[in-house]
């Protein structure tokens, strides 16, 4: 049987040495080989992606026709082993389309949709395929293997049965058929919003500007100019432009103005709503789960979630929803306060304006001052520290030319084991905004770790947006953006920490992923980082004790509002997915459901359905916007656990429990019990009321 696997490797990654194609190429140079980023071409895409997936196919085919009988090494094993000329076509392809992307590049990005959609599915409906599958998988259920492959087993095999693999024929062609519609009504969906978001724009006149500040009306000047309405000022339909609007205009008719354009998108009653795209939708899912024999979309959804199922996802939103809703009730009584001198009564285009007089007035915190204290530089330094401390990592810089890199921003370092010397992988830092790489912060491999056919090490990378100063000045940031970067370096560390033996236990599972970034973004408010890095850009000082208590206290400010509003639209969500469509109309499920859950009248959904790109303009987060606040639970409750222990932050025992059952594992656990061997039990809902800063509930 090895002998087999043996030969699937060789022809697998038979090296294409002889290729001119940079993205077919096998990786060469140091560190075992690193992409040539320096060396890709936009015209070598097209070819390089339909090669190396017409390979894979091939690879799978050769899998599935094998003669001998399915066992996990010829069948599981050998899908693992499979794959890898287009996992290295796909590091080239995601830095094209995230961090330096063309008109050419996009032009080509939408001709292969289609195709990464038809070979996806060629691989998932591959009837052979699956049998081996399943009748390895009926095998284990009775005898089951080492933990890590079956969990691999298991993941692998609900991987396709909840995709329709095991369906008889007839079933096959309607689930196809289903599929289809959906996407095109996926499509629509967003469409229709993006209509909504661009043409209900609100024009200020130069005596409509008051309270706004400078570089909001620098930057809508700019807006109108490039709407040809020089002299005006532009108020965009989008959550970027709203948000500051509402909180700092003191036009309180305009406030409505945008308000209303803003939560009305998808909502006009016209050509461009979507409710009955959204019933089409519920009703193709509900479809669509039923030939495969589930009660519902949800239950489908998130059986192989931490959740599992959706009454304890509700029933997580149910128990933390009135602590919200009486924490909003004090926020409106202490914002009446003040709009009483205004003789206004809080209306939702008020909640933002008044909270921010709330918050200058309580909080008194300057966030400019808190600039001058977080260099991008220090930033960083203080990050590679915290892996140092907590990971026993070392970060060194690599001499610019060894590696090859994208854009002469980014920058890479080594990281090494400080205990052992042992190579672990190349993080890659790319820092600046520039035209062409899409706005945000995120955090990808260009190759992860696997052991099972040799240890692969991980190089993963780090991606901001921050704005490139002039040269030999400072990147100043935002305590927000700073706690981002934080996030961001924790997903990092998730790559890096791996130690599964197969390359598809690195994958997620979608409400726990964000669990080990959010927890780290902790770790920036430690002393340790603060006395040694959050220091004056120029004098050097470290930052002042009562600056840190401001900002600290602040961290609970207008929680009541934040949690509401995104509670609102993942219980919305999940109701949604929960009940029979047929006898859905969204205009009264919204209004009925917000009704019973006693919504307090002065604030809206954050995203109401009708505009809820999360769940209706794909799949990725339908059933899952609850995620957000079950990750967070699990921070909340592992941020204590550090706080109480003798070491604090620092607590080396712990931090071993952390790295060892919260990072290394990812996927070769169930995160419910990874999360049990971490704490000693389960995580409790009492440590996230504390974080936000509301009662204690009655669970
Ligand atoms: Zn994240």
């Amino acid at each position: 049987m090895l002998g087999l696997v043996i030969t699937l490797f060789i022809r697998c990654d038979q090296p294409n040495e002889n290729t001119d194609n940079t993205l077919l190429r096998p990786w060469s140079g140091p560190f075992e080989g690193v992409p040539a980023f320096d060396q890709v071409k936009v015209e070598d895409v097209e070819e390089a992606m339909r090669s190396a997936m017409a390979s894979h196919l091939e690879e799978i085919e050769a899998i599935a026709n094998d003669k001998a009988p399915s066992t996990f090494d010829n069948t599981i094993l050998a899908m693992e082993s499979s794959g890898y000329e287009l996992e290295r076509a796909f590091a080239y392809y995601g830095v094209l389309s995230r961090n330096e992307s063309t008109p050419e590049f996009r032009a080509i990005q939408k001709k292969l949709a289609p195709e990464f959609a038809d070979y996806r599915s060629k691989i998932i409906q591959n009837e052979k395929l699956f049998k081996r599958i399943a009748s390895i998988y009926k095998k284990a259920t009775k005898d089951p293997l080492e933990a890590d492959r079956q969990r691999l087993l298991e993941w692998t095999y609900q991987t396709y049965e909840m995709s329709g693999a095991g369906l008889d024929k007839d079933k096959k062609s309607r689930y196809a058929e289903i599929n289809k519609e959906l996407s095109e009504l996926y499509t629509s969906f967003s469409d229709n919003v993006l209509h909504d978001e661009e043409n209900y724009i609100t024009y200020l006149t130069e005596d409509q500007l008051g309270g706004l500040p400078e570089d909001f009306v620098k930057s809508s000047a700019q807006m109108a100019k490039d709407k040809g309405e020089d002299g005006k000022y532009a108020v965009i339909n989008t959550r970027s432009s709203m948000d500051p609007f509402l909180t700092f205009s003191t036009e309180r008719n305009l406030r409505k103005q945008v308000w209303e354009n803003y939560y009305s998108r998808g909502d006009n009653e016209d050509e461009y709503d979507n409710k009955s795209i959204i019933s089409e939708i519920l009703k193709l899912r509900h479809e669509r789960v039923q030939l495969l024999g589930y009660e519902n979309f949800a239950a489908w959804r998130l059986q192989n979630r931490m959740a599992k199922t959706p009454k304890n996802a509700l029933h997580l939103l149910e128990t933390i929803w009135p602590s919200a809703i009486e924490r909003v009730a004090e926020e409106v009584a202490d914002m009446q306060l003040i709009a009483n001198q205004d003789q206004i009564t809080i209306a939702p285009w008020d909640y933002r304006f008044y909270a921010e007089k709330v918050r200058q007035k309580k909080y008194d915190l300057d966030s400019d001052e808190v600039k001058q204290y977080l260099q991008l530089d220090r930033l960083t330094d203080a990050m590679h520290y915290v892996a140092g401390r907590l990971f026993f990592y070392d970060f060194s810089p690599i001499e610019v030319g060894k590696v090859p890199v994208f854009n002469e921003d980014v920058k890479v370092w080594e990281v090494k084991d400080k205990r052992t010397g042992k190579h672990i992988g190349l993080w890659y830092l790319d820092p600046f905004a520039r035209p062409g790489k899409r706005s945000g912060a995120w955090a990808t491999t260009y190759r992860s770790y696997s052991n099972f056919d040799g240890e692969k090490n991980v190089l993963a990378s780090n991606n901001s947006n921050f704005v490139k100063p002039a040269p030999g000045e400072p990147v100043l940031i935002s305590w927000d953006d700073a706690t981002t970067f934080f996030h961001e370096f924790g997903h990092a560390l998730h790559f890096f920490a791996s130690n599964v033996r197969y390359p598809t236990l690195n994958s997620g599972v979608r409400d726990y992923t964000e669990f080990q970034s959010q927890l780290l973004e902790r770790w920036l408010s430690t002393d340790e980082v603060i006395d040694q890095f959050l220091v004056h850009h120029q004098t050097g000082e470290p930052i002042p004790d009562d600056l840190v208590a401001k900002i600290k206290n602040a961290a609970t400010f207008n929680q009541g509002f934040a949690t509401t509003e995104y509670l609102a639209s993942a219980l919305m969500d999940l109701k949604l997915h929960m009940s029979d469509p047929k006898e859905i109309d969204i205009e009264s499920f919204e209004r009925e459901t917000l009704k019973s859950l006693k919504m307090p009248k002065e604030l809206p959904m954050r995203h109401r359905t009708p505009h809820f790109s999360h769940v209706f303009s794909g799949e990725g987060y339908a059933t899952a916007y609850y995620g957000y606040i079950w990750a967070d639970v699990l921070t909340a409750d592992a941020a204590e656990a550090f706080a109480e222990s003798p070491g604090g932050f620092y607590d080396e025992q712990l931090a071993n429990r952390l790295v060892e059952y919260l990072f290394a594992p990812r996927n070769s656990m169930d995160p419910v019990e990874a999360y049990r061997l971490f704490r000693g039990r389960d995580a409790q809902i009492d440590a996230l009321m504390r974080a936000r800063g509301f009662a204690k509930t009655n669970d």
